[in-house]
């Protein structure tokens, strides 16, 4: 993938994505844990505030009410879509950008010196209510279309390439890691077979090999190909790399006493940023029993409560979206 040498903030227009499949489908997501968000990210008038997924672009228009005409917001994402629909509903403020790139990447040149440093940094993973409800897309489970799952169109590998060219090992390893799929082996070798046949080309027919060997879904349970589903979408579009880059790069935009939020869907996220909060917060790293610390630990983040925040009840009973949802927050403090 080739960035120009010189961002350009997006700007939709006649050469950008296609309109949405269909007319009916309206790209709306409800923010998730909205409130919550709001209040962790501290943000004071003036404020410069990163969005790193823009998506549906709730969260970046309650950030823009905050501050009222103040400060600078900087809204990321990587689905031109999302950009499009996002963009037109914030509409032109002199203190709204937007940029069509991967948060991967913020960590990179001419990354750093455009966005400068920031404030509140804030990740909202996963995908879209759009993404997931328009069937071409492929991420869904529950609707027929090509094996795509890319958010970012620019990508070459999409969900097909994946199931039909990767060997069994590589499936397993894909499906276990990244779907905890305890059947991962099964799995692998039946779309061997399967595909053997035929190349697996829709959501469709991977479902169908899914319940074959799973089983099939129960009213009022998860669908028992929801793993898999997962760990594909993870692989084609390398979330947990990239969440471990943009993370190191959040951390080094933001300011002293800048804030940093991120919520995440699924437990492998969720751990990673756990985890990389939790390696700069100067825990001491010596063996238990050693008398003087000699690791060195120092304090660079300070973890803002103790533990994730969740959706209630009631936001649970407007939106099923923020069932999985867990907000962690970080302060920068050195
Ligand atoms: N907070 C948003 C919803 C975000 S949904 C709202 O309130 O409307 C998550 C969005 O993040 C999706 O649009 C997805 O395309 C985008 N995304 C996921 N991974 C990304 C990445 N690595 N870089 C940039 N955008 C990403």
């Amino acid at each position: 993938m080739t960035e120009e040498a010189e961002p350009r903030p997006y700007r939709a227009g006649p050469g950008s994505a296609p309109a949405e499949p269909s007319p009916a489908v309206d790209f709306h997501h409800v923010p998730v844990l909205l409130q919550e968000t709001l209040e962790e990210l501290c943000l004071c008038p003036g404020a410069h505030v990163l969005d790193c997924t823009l998506g549906g672009g709730g969260h970046t228009s309650a950030i823009l009410e905050r501050l009222d005409g103040t400060g600078l917001v900087t809204s990321l994402d990587v689905d031109e879509r999302a950009l499009r629909a996002a963009t037109r509903r914030v509409g032109e403020r002199p203190n709204f950008r937007a940029f069509q790139v991967n948060f991967g990447q913020i960590g990179q040149s001419p990354w750093p010196e455009l966005l400068g440093p920031q404030d509140a940094i804030l990740m909202d993973l996963g995908v879209s209510s759009p993404q997931l409800d328009v069937g071409e897309r492929g991420f869904s489970i529950k609707r027929d279309g090509p094996l795509d799952m890319r958010m970012d169109a620019r990508l070459e590998r999409t969900a097909a390439d994946v199931v039909n060219f990767s060997d069994a090992q590589e499936l397993r390893r894909i499906f276990f890691n990244y779907g905890e799929e305890p059947r991962a082996s099964r799995v692998a070798n039946e779309l061997v077979k399967q595909r053997g046949l035929a190349p697996l080309r829709t959501t469709g027919e991977l479902v169908a090999l899914l319940e074959r060997v799973l089983g099939r879904p129960r009213p009022g349970k998860t669908h028992p190909g929801t793993r898999v589903f997962q760990a594909l979408r993870i692989e084609v579009n390398d979330e947990l790399g990239n969440l471990r880059r943009g993370l190191e790069g959040a951390y080094a935009l933001l300011k002293p006493g800048g804030r940093l939020a991120v919520m995440s869907y699924h437990s492998l996220e969720d751990r990673m940023v756990k985890r990389f909060i939790a390696d700069r917060s100067g825990v001491c790293r010596c063996p238990r029993g050693t008398p003087i610390c000699g690791c060195g630990a120092v304090a660079t983040l300070r973890r803002v409560g103790s533990k994730a925040l969740v959706a209630g009840d009631e936001e649970l009973e407007r939106n099923p979206r923020a069932r999985s949802a867990r907000l962690r927050v970080a302060e920068r403090v050195g």
